[in-house]
C-alpha cells in the first residue's frame, strides 16, 4: 500500500492565486513519487481551480475538508457528496477536531461518513483525545469516536476508509502544539487497528490505512512513518509551505 500524506490547508491561503501557486508547486514536487500518494485538502472554494491543473496522470489527489450528508435541496451553505465528486474530489476529511470543537457530534460524523463512503469516495475519519492521560492506554473517547462514527456502515464500504489519529494537544495550533512521539503513536495506532479488526474482521481491517497527525513537518515525518509504523500522515501547518511539504513527501518516499 502507498503511504498517504494529506495536506489540510484549513482556511488558507487567502486568495485563489496563492492557492493555485501552492498547489502547482506541490504538483511539480510530487511528480517523481512512487511510494507516496499526496493529497491536497484546500478550502472548498479552490477545489475547481486546483482540479484543472491536475491531470489524470498527476501524483496528487484532491480532498475536501468537510461534507454535508444530504443529497441536495434546501441546505444553505452546505455541499453534498455528489457535488464534491463531480469537482474531482477523491477523499473527504470527516470529524476533524476543529469541526468537533464547533459542535460536530459522533452522530453527525456517522452521517457524513455514510455520505462519503456511499458515494464511493474515500473517507478520512479523524479521532483523538484532547489531553494525554498517562494511566490510560486507549482513551474511551477514541473508542467512542470509532464505534459511534462507524456504526451501521456496511462492512464492504470499509475498504474506502482511512483513520487519522490526531491527539488534539499535539496539533500545532492547539494545546501544547508539540508532536507526540513515534513510540506512543505505534502503541495507540496498534490499538486502533485491533479495534478495527474486532469491528470488521482482519481481512477488511488490514486494508484500512491508519495515519498520524499533529505538528508533523519535514524533520520529524520520517520517524512517525518508520518507527510509529503509520501508513501516512495528516499535515496542517507544514503543508502551507511548498518547500517544507515537498521535503516531507520526499522523506516518506525514501522509506521502504
Ligand atoms: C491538523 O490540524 O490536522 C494538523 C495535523 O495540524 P498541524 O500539522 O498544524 O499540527
Amino acid at each position: 500500500m502507498k503511504k498517504i500524506i494529506i495536506a489540510n490547508w484549513k482556511m488558507n491561503p487567502q486568495t485563489a492565486r496563492q492557492a493555485l501557486q501552492l498547489a502547482d508547486e506541490v504538483r511539480r514536487g510530487a511528480k517523481s513519487l512512487k511510494n507516496v500518494e499526496a493529497v491536497l485538502a484546500p478550502p472548498f472554494l479552490y477545489i475547481p481551480i486546483i482540479s484543472k491543473i491536475l491531470s489524470g496522470k498527476s501524483n496528487l489527489r484532491l480532498a475536501a475538508q468537510d461534507i454535508f450528508w444530504e443529497k441536495g435541496g434546501a441546505y444553505t451553505g452546505e455541499i453534498s457528496a455528489d457535488q464534491l465528486k463531480a469537482s474531482g474530489v477523491k477523499l473527504v476529511i470527516v470529524g476533524h477536531s476543529e469541526r468537533r470543537a464547533l459542535g460536530e457530534t459522533n452522530e453527525i460524523v456517522n452521517k457524513k461518513l455514510k455520505a462519503v463512503l456511499g458515494a464511493s469516495m474515500r473517507a478520512v475519519l479523524c479521532v483523538g483525545e484532547a489531553e494525554r492521560q498517562k494511566e490510560v492506554a486507549f482513551p474511551k473517547i477514541i473508542r467512542d469516536e470509532l464505534h459511534e462514527g462507524l456504526t451501521r456502515i456496511k462492512k464492504s464500504l470499509f475498504r474506502n476508509l482511512v483513520v487519522a489519529y490526531e491527539p488534539i494537544w499535539a496539533i500545532s495550533t492547539a494545546g501544547r502544539g508539540r508532536a507526540d512521539n513515534p513510540q506512543n503513536i505505534y502503541e495507540i495506532t496498534t490499538i486502533i487497528r485491533r479495534e478495527l479488526y474486532r469491528m470488521v474482521g482482519k481481512r477488511t481491517a488490514s486494508k484500512i490505512s491508519v495515519l498520524y497527525g499533529g505538528s508533523v513537518d519535514d524533520k520529524n515525518a520520517r520517524a512517525f512513518v518508520k518507527d510509529g509504523a503509520v501508513d501516512g500522515l495528516l499535515v496542517g501547518g507544514a503543508s502551507l509551505d511548498a518547500k517544507k511539504f515537498i521535503g516531507l513527501l520526499k522523506e516518506v518516499e525514501k522509506i521502504q
